[in-house]
Order: structure tokens, then sequence, then C-alpha cells
């Protein structure tokens, strides 16, 4: 049975920050849930600040019309705390949603969350081995930050000339506009990723007209969801064990997709003739086919998995354009082709299914470092940067989630962020028992590290497979995705490493040596 979304229930919006706290965790979605969850089992003192007024990151924010995940939900969702009820292989978004709430709310977590608590600078306070923070419901600060922001979080729109002179609404994927009827509307689509991908059969079929603005075709498979039976949920509630042999069937068969797209991207091939088959059943029109074929090898951007993209596209009230935007006027959309020949493509509604800031993530203008200079700065001379993508050298005690290079393309990053929290809870652990004032990676790891990870990184299908993806930063630098299987990030995220670190005694110990095993201080 479908779980309603559900009321939360919070502190009161005027319930204070304290002026300091152990730790403080920035974010309340899948990640900044799991270390929440995780500290409080430890018994740490911490509290969660959330920018919004609900929990739940991408799934309170993504409301868009057939929003739903792409990695089954039994695999996708907290090992430790399983769900029964999903209803669908791959679960609409409403109910990834309440799964978020229930999980917070049983774990009696949501009386340490602050919402509205938009953190609007971190700095760290080396006279007082702590983080100054300024936050929209005042200041604090805290002897340990864990930043759990999102890698698609921050919308990213384009910067079209020309753009602020429309006429008409616009709206990107991530902030829906529910009170705005696209029926009768002639809707403007822009961009073909992974999200506009599920929104684009709803808008076809509301509105008078869609046009599809397609930078670069996407490869498509079909999608196998299905619904989960009575039986089936029966049988997760009831035998012990069950659902868990369910989460590893997926887990490794979803492990095995490292092979074609990290190992031998050439094993794609045989993948695009699966989607090239579905595109020719989907798409009778051949020159319709011929725009929706994609040029670089598959896996190189997401794979997409849609039943009812292509049909949508090949409707009479659909124009699908690849000539590039060139413009915004108050009702049009002007595109060129190659010889400069403009057309103007009328438009009541521009909706934009154009990503996030990935490699550029608003964060790093937010935070300063030992040396006083942001993490942006840090990062501009090289690329972003971390080691086990979660601590970075000139940051001392802070602790990203879903950091650097701990993306996946092929399976569910909730094993990521798991990973990373069961490793800073060690850190944490060790820091304590040590009397730990203050760590950070040492530079010459971090570096063998990331160089280690750009060698591996060369030969995958992410790098190499000829196409420009969000994976990759300005540089050309894949700073987003680990570069092999999960598994091998646990391993190497099993125990917190101190020899990895410097760390540093608490100020009134200075003339007591450094604590931790290993490690100079
Ligand atoms: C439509 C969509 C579908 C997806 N489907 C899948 C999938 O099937 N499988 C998969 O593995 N991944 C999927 N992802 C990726 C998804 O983002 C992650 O799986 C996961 O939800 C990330 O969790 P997070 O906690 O790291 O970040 P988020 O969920 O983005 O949460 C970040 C939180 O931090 C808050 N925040 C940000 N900045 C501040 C600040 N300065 N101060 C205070 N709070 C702040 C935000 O408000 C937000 O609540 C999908 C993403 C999208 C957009």
């Amino acid at each position: 049975m479908a779980v309603r979304a559900e009321a939360i229930e919070r502190e009161p919006i005027a319930a204070d920050l304290p002026s300091h706290v152990d730790i403080v965790i920035v974010g309340s979605g899948f990640a900044g849930l799991a270390a929440a969850i995780a500290l409080a089992t430890e018994g740490r003192e911490f509290v969660v600040l959330e920018k919004a007024s609900d929990l739940g990151g991408t799934w309170r924010d993504n409301s868009y019309p057939g929003c739903e995940c792409d990695v089954p939900s039994h695999l996708y969702s907290f090992s430790f705390a399983p769900n029964p009820d999903w209803t669908q292989a791959f679960s609409p978004r409403e109910e990834i949603y309440d799964y978020l709430k229930r999980t917070a709310r049983d774990a009696g977590i949501l009386p340490r969350i602050r919402f509205d608590a938009e953190v609007r600078s971190a700095r760290w306070d080396a006279g007082e081995q702590r983080w100054q923070l300024e936050t929209a419901r005042g200041p604090l600060s805290a002897n340990i930050l864990i930043s759990g922001t999102g890698g698609l979080s921050e919308p990213a729109i384009p910067n079209i000339p020309g753009l602020e002179s429309f006429a008409g609404t616009t709206f990107h994927s991530a902030t829906w506009r529910h009170d705005h009827d696209l029926t009768g509307k002639r809707v403007a689509v822009i961009g073909t990723g992974a999200s506009a991908i599920q929104f684009v059969p709803h808008v076809q079929s509301a509105a008078a007209h869609m046009t599809l603005f397609q930078r670069t075709a996407p490869w498509v498979l079909p999608r196998r969801d299905r619904s989960i039976s009575r039986l089936e949920r029966w049988i997760y509630r009831h035998i012990p064990g069950a659902q868990r042999v369910a989460r590893s069937a997926i887990y490794w068969s979803r492990e095995t997709w490292i092979v074609g797209f990290a190992m031998k991207p050439d094993i794609m091939r045989f993948v695009e003739k699966q989607a090239l088959r579905f595109l020719h059943k989907q798409v009778p029109d051949p020159v319709l086919r011929k725009k929706l074929r994609p040029h670089y090898r598959l896996g190189c951007k997401r794979v997409l998995m849609s039943n009812t993209y292509y049909p949508a596209l090949t409707q009479p009230n659909v124009h699908v354009e690849t000539d590039p935007i060139v413009e915004v006027l108050p009702e049009a959309i002007v595109t060129a082709d190659a010889e400069g020949n403009r057309v103007e493509h009328p438009v009541d509604t521009i909706i934009f299914g154009t990503g996030f800031h990935v490699t550029d993530p608003p964060v790093a203008e937010r935070v300063w470092g030992r040396d006083g200079r942001t993490l942006r700065e840090h990062w501009s001379s090289t690329s972003m940067s971390a080691l086990h993508g979660i601590a970075i050298a000139g940051f001392p005690n802070l602790f990203f989630l879903v950091g650097p290079n701990t993306g996946l393309g092929h399976t569910s990053i909730v094993l990521m962020i798991e990973a990373q929290v069961r490793y800073l809870v060690d850190g944490l652990r060790q820091m304590k028992r040590h009397g730990v004032g203050e760590i950070e990676p040492r530079l010459d790891v971090q570096d063998l590290y990331n160089a280690r990870l750009q060698k591996d990184l060369q030969k995958t299908v992410w790098n190499a497979g000829g196409c420009a993806s969000w994976y990759l930063d300005e540089r050309g630098r894949n700073t987003t995705l680990w570069p092999t299987f999960t598994f091998m990030f646990r391993k190497e995220l099993h125990r917190f490493d101190p020899a990895n670190y410097e760390a540093r005694p608490p100020h009134h110990e200075r003339s007591h040596a450094s604590q931790l095993r290993g490690v100079n201080a």
C-alpha cells in the first residue's frame, strides 16, 4: 500500500540554535539523515541545519510529474532501514519522500533538525579550533562540520541571452510550478537528461504543443519496472532475510555494469544494439529517429530508462529541435542552424530540465579553511578533489558526504553514503578516544589518491566515451564519479586510516604530543 505524504512533526520554528555544539550536519537528505542517525546511535551531540522547511533533499524538491528513482528501491534505500512496502520496483518520488520522513522520525532525530537554517558561511577558527557558522537563524560554532549538501541540489539554469526578457513562465524541474497549468500552452522543454525523460511524457499530454530542445540525444533503454505484489510485500515483512536476499541480488546485478562502464567500454556496443532496436520499434519516423540517435558510447552520459519517452516524442503536438538556442525573446525561443539561419519558436512556458551545479557546488564558496581561502579558491588551481571524497587538506574537522568522485553511474548512491558515514563515525571515535583537537588529510596522501583515481578513470566510458557530460568539469577532469565497484569503496573506507591524516591536539593541550597512532603532530 502506498504511504501518503505525512505532515512532519518538528521543533517549534522559534527554537533557538545553540551557541556551540560538538557536531553540525548540514542538509537533511539521504546523506545528512544517515549521518544524523549514526551519530544519534553513538550518543553524540549534534544538530542538523537544513535550509528548507522540511527534510528530504532531492526527494522533497523534485516533485515534477513522473519523478521516480532509477535504481530499484530495495537497493536505493538505507541498509539499516529496509522498507517492505515499496509498491514499485522503481518507486515514485512520494514513496521515497515518505520513507525518508518515516525513517528520520522512527530514529528520533526530528528534534535535532533545525529547519529554515541555511548555512551561509563556515569559517575555520584556528584560535578556537572550531568552525564558526553564520546561518539564516543566527550564528553558532561547532567542533566538527559535516556537509551533506547534496551533489544534485542546486538547479543549473543556462545563461541564454534574453532569458530575463521572457514574458511567460519559466521554471526548473526541481522547482516545479504546480500552480502553473500547462493545459493549452505552448511549452518549451530544454534538456534531455534523467529528469526531462521522466516529465516529458506528462508535459506532452497536457500541453497544446511541446518543443523539446535537445543538445545531445540520450541513450534510452526499456524500463523494467513492475508492481510489487501484496504477496511479495508480505514475504518481505514476515520472512526474515527475504528482503536482504532481494537487495543482494539487485546489488550484484548492478555491480556487473562496472565491467562495461569502467573496464571494457567496448562491450557497450552490444547494449547500444538493444537500445537502437528499441528506438526503431518506438519511433517509426526515420527523420525523427535520426535526431534521436546518440553518437557517443552508451554509458558516457547517464543511461536513461523509459517506455514512454519516445512514444511521447512521436505525437503530433511535439517538435524536437536539435539546432542550438541562441536567444530568448519575450514570446519565443530562437535557434540558429550551422549557416546562421534563425528560427523563432513561439512559446508560453519554458521548463528547464538542465540539471544541477555538480562540478561547481555552491557550498564551496561558503566554506573558508585554515589559510582563510574558500574551498572554491583551493580547487580553482586544480579541480574538485578530496581524500575518499570526504576530507580535504587545509579544512580541519570538515567531512563532506557525497564529495568529489563518490558519484555513481550504475547503482545506488546510498551505498557510498553509508560507507562514508561508517568511516566518519570511526574517525570521530578515534579522535575522541585519543583526545585529538583537529585532523585533516595529508596533502601528499590526498594528491596520490586523486592521481590514482584520475588514472583509473581514463579508460572508463565516462571519460573516453566521446561525449560532454556533467561528470566532467570545465578542465575535462572527471571529479564526480567513483571509477570502479562500490565494494572497493567500502573496503577502502572500512576503517578510518589515521596514518593518512595530520592530527593536532586540543589547543589547551598543545604541550602534549599528538595522540593518534601513527600520525605526526
Ligand atoms: C530527480 C532525481 C532522481 C534521482 N534518482 C536517483 C536514483 O535513482 N539513484 C541514486 O543513487 N541517486 C539518484 N539521484 C541522486 C540523488 O541526489 C541522491 O541519490 C541523493 O538523494 C542525494 O542525497 P544527499 O543527502 O547527498 O543530497 P540532497 O538530497 O540533495 O540533500 C541535500 C540537502 O542539503 C540542504 N542544503 C543544501 N545547502 C544547504 C545550506 N547551505 N544550508 C543548509 N542546508 C543546505 C538541501 O536543502 C537538501 O535538503 C537522483 C537525483 C535526482 C535530482
